[in-house]
């Protein structure tokens, strides 16, 4: 039996039956959900899930028939995208360690060119070989800027920002609370100056949780998508973005993995960046 839940506890659930077909999907649809360069997705029967808490998602359809479910409270991506009888359940909200592990990479054509696969996994273009979904059309991007700047938005579009500056850093971290708010193996998230990061449609769509016993963490997501959004932290002078929800090259990379005592026990680290057990300040 496994057990998932959101970053705030209002949704949870537990998968009695198999994982099937474990795949990283690269597609920008999961990346803008997820918040992340990636997400972890397995099958299992509709009739396998328990869930607890259903009223406070939101299900946001990302394409015809393929509704994506998240916590309204916190934001934190939750099973509901069904197809043909079969759930697919994010695997980076498990508590419990799956018997399955990732078999292959998905929808690498559609991967944010900055990020490298560095595991031995079969990877493909869309879906795997013998899977007959139909492979949608790319997702709209926003108009460019005049400025040329990096783009980035949510997974409906209505919030979209800007990098008007020069960032501080990029880092992956392992956390258990950044693994539950993103829903994904670790998270990916870009660093800049607080005025670096401009937020230039849909502020107002905004949602923000902040973990009670936290200092500063804080998810922030599109209440209409539950895609990733960024956030500004004007006592720190900082604004973080996630790195998923980039549609241009941010130019600044992930340079370590942090938390790594944390790390999901289904995933493997296989780049060469440097591996913090814990985390390491910004400055
Ligand atoms: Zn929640
Ligand atoms: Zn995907
Ligand atoms: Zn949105």
């Amino acid at each position: 039996m496994q057990h998932g839940r959101c970053l705030c506890g209002a949704v949870e659930w537990t998968v009695d039956g198999p994982l099937e077909r474990m795949t990283h999907c690269h597609c920008a649809r999961c990346r803008k959900a997820h918040g992340t360069p990636f997400a972890t997705y397995a099958f299992t029967p509709a009739a396998a899930l328990r869930m607890r808490g259903a009223e406070h998602v939101t299900r946001y359809a990302s394409s015809p028939g393929f509704v994506r479910g998240f916590c309204s409270v916190c934001g934190s991506v939750v099973p509901s995208a069904e197809v043909n009888g079969q759930l697919e359940i994010p695997i980076g909200s498990l508590t419990t360690d799956p018997d399955a592990r990732p078999e292959a990479h998905i929808f690498v054509g559609s991967k944010q060119p900055w990020y490298e696969i560095t595991d031995g996994l079969p990877q493909y273009a869309t879906f795997e070989p013998g899977d007959d979904a139909p492979v949608l059309d790319p997702l709209p991007q926003p108009p460019p800027t005049a400025a040329g700047h990096p783009r980035g938005s949510c997974l409906c579009g209505a919030v979209r920002f800007v990098l008007d500056g020069e960032p501080l850093l990029a880092r992956n971290c392992h956390c258990s609370r950044c693994r539950l708010a993103r829903s994904a193996a670790h998270a990916a998230n870009l660093v800049a100056p607080h005025d670096a990061i401009r937020v230039t449609h849909g502020a107002d769509q905004i949602a923000s949780y902040k973990i009670p016993d936290a200092q500063f963490f804080r998810q922030t997501f599109c209440r209409i998508c539950g895609g990733k959004a960024p956030r500004h932290d004007a006592g720190r002078g900082i604004a973080i973005a996630p790195l998923g929800i980039f549609d241009d090259d941010p130019g600044t990379y992930p340079d370590i993995h942090m938390y790594v005592a944390s790390r999901a026990p289904w995933f493997a680290i296989t780049d060469a960046l440097p591996q913090h057990p814990a985390g390491v300040p910004f400055r």
